[in-house]
This record gives structure tokens, sequence and C-alpha cells, in this order.
């Protein structure tokens, strides 16, 4: 694994997390992001250097990447629903962004470029478990931007020999979490407050729900593992299928019987995959990836944190 690491959205959820990961085996670390989601105090009480901007200005990203071994491209746009929306800012910041990425990245002679990829929106509707050799189907301009930026990566392997690898999250959970509009930090923030949380659907459709942890170690795998497939991707998760009504009951053990809001029910979302959890067999075969937090003590973990957040 290189000394140096430059982590792009190193301020959002998974960045602020995995700092911390990397600061303890004595990285020096480069965060740039330009705080639309993140916070910079998030990266309090680590060494990493902080600057604030974004990733479709070229002369940043390039002053970014100099002098950096690694890079861990975590920043992106993530709301399915806004790109569908705003699709040309989807293609400008997670298409020309990624580029933006890539090519300062062999100009610099990066050594390692790990890409935070998606499983579900790049697949589409698929009978699970979804897995890197179905073909992909991306229904919305987010998943079609993550399957633009995994070609980009694989083809800036086989034409300059940049060492990219594109792991596909599924949906990840933890601590930092705040902002996240996703279920389970959503949830929680509802417990805080003490609003109902709303179910879409009837709850049975399904999730792969990874705890940000596990992920970190994966990627840290995906920084240091020699024999990895190059300009390919990897599937992330658990490849255990958690309904919305399981996380519930779950979520109201964690959090106190007497504590969890009351439920209501809503109408499903357009476009709703229903069924969604992933096969993690490449991950164990090149990133010897087990996953070690079940839900319940990820969940416990996430809760502390917003308790103490709050
Ligand atoms: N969900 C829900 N209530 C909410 C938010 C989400 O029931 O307030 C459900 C949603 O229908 C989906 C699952 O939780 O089945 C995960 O949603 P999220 O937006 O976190 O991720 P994605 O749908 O992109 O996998």
């Amino acid at each position: 694994m290189g000394k140096s690491c430059l982590i792009t959205g190193g301020a959002g959820f998974v960045g602020s997390n995995l700092i911390r990961h990397l600061a303890s085996r004595g990285m020096r670390l480069r965060v740039l992001d330009n705080l639309s989601a993140g916070r910079a105090a998030d990266l309090g009480g680590t060494d990493a250097e902080l600057l604030i901007g974004d990733i479709r200005d070229t002369q940043l990203v390039e002053q970014a990447v100099q002098g950096m071994e690694t890079v861990i491209h975590l920043a992106a746009h993530t709301n399915v629903i806004e790109s569908i929306k705003t699709p040309e800012v989807n293609l400008e910041v997670n298409v020309k962004g990624t580029f933006n990425l890539l090519q300062a990245s062999v100009k610099y002679g990066v050594k390692r470029f790990v890409f935070a990829s998606t499983g579900g929106a790049i697949i589409g509707e698929a009978d699970p478990p979804v897995h890197e050799d179905m073909a992909p189907h991306p229904i919305s301009p987010y998943g079609a931007g993550k399957l633009a930026g995994e070609g980009y990566c694989s083809a800036f392997w086989g034409s300059y020999g940049l060492k990219s690898i594109c792991l596909r999250f599924s949906n990840v959970y933890g601590p930092f979490s705040y902002h996240k509009g996703s279920v389970i930090a959503k949830f929680f923030r509802r417990v805080q407050v003490g609003e109902p949380v709303t179910v879409y659907g009837d709850g049975a459709q399904t999730r792969d729900f990874i705890y940000v942890g596990d992920l970190e170690k994966a990627i840290v795998s995906a920084l240091q593992i020699e024999d990895l497939p190059f300009g390919e991707a990897i599937q992330l998760g658990t490849g255990k299928e958690t309904s919305i009504n399981e996380l519930v009951v779950l979520m109201r053990k964690v959090v106190g019987e007497g504590i969890f809001p009351s439920l209501v029910y809503q109408p499903s979302r357009p476009g709703e995959v229903l069924r969604n959890y992933v096969s993690i067999a490449r991950a164990n075969q090149y990133l010897s990836f087990v996953p070690a937090t079940t839900l319940e003590e990820g969940l416990k973990e996430t809760w502390r944190w917003f308790k103490q957040e709050s």
C-alpha cells in the first residue's frame, strides 16, 4: 500500500470513516471535497489535509493528485432521483469528474486508483443475487454515470496501465451518515425527533446492508493487494437479504421498544427495486473479503454515534 492517499469526497459519510482507518495506519492523507454533503469538522482528529473544491475543476484535481501514490475516488452525486431531475449535472460530476481524476492520476504516476461504484443502479432490474457477470442495464442517469466511470477505469488500465479497481457498494450504513437520505440514517433521525417512520410499500422489499467498517476493510485490501483484476469491478455487500420490515424489528430492538416511533405505510416509490442482495464471491476471492459485522451489531454502533452526535 502506498504511503499517501488522496480521498475525493473524503469529508462525506464513507470518507469520514475511511480516513480514520487509513490515518491509524500512518498514511499521509489528502481530501478533496466541495463540502456539499460532508463537513470539514468530520475530519477532526485526523491529520488529513483538506482541499475544498470540486472535481469538475481540472486544475484543482491536478493539484490534489500531485504527490499522491494512491487515489480513492468517492466524490459523487449519489442521489438517483436527483440524477433523473438534472442528468446533465450528474454527467458533469460523476462522469467528467471521474475522468478528470483518472487523467490526473496517469499524469502524476498514481500507483492505485480505487473507484466507488454501485451494483444496483448499474445492473438495474435483475434477479438477485446481483453479481459482476450480469449485463448492465442502468435505468437512471446515476447508474449510467457510474457505468461510464467504470468504463473509463477499464480504459485507463487498458490504455495507460493505471491500476484501477471499481468497488461496487451495496447499501452502506454506519456512523457519520447523519446527512444521508438512505433508509437507516433516515429512520435513526426520525427516532431522534420522535416522528413516525415511513415505510414505502408493504416493507417486504429487501436490500443488502453493509456496515461501513466492513466496507473500509475491503477498500484497504483494494489498495494493498497486488494480484487484482485491474480495470474491473468487484461487488461488495454481505450476501444477505434483509427486508425493511425485518430492519424495523432490529432497529426497534436496538433503540428500545418504547422509543421507536410508529410506522406509517406509504405507496412504493416509482421504480422501486423489490429484491436486492449481492454475491460477494469475487470480493472473497480477490480481496479475501468476509464481512464481520452483523446487522444488529452495526445498527448498535450507528445508533451509538447518532446519540452522541445529538
Ligand atoms: N425506504 C423506506 N422508507 C424510507 C426510505 C427508504 O421504506 O423512508 C425503503 C425503500 O423503499 C427501499 C429501502 O428502504 O426499499 C432502501 O432505500 P434507500 O433509499 O436507502 O436505498 P435504495 O432504494 O437506493 O437501495
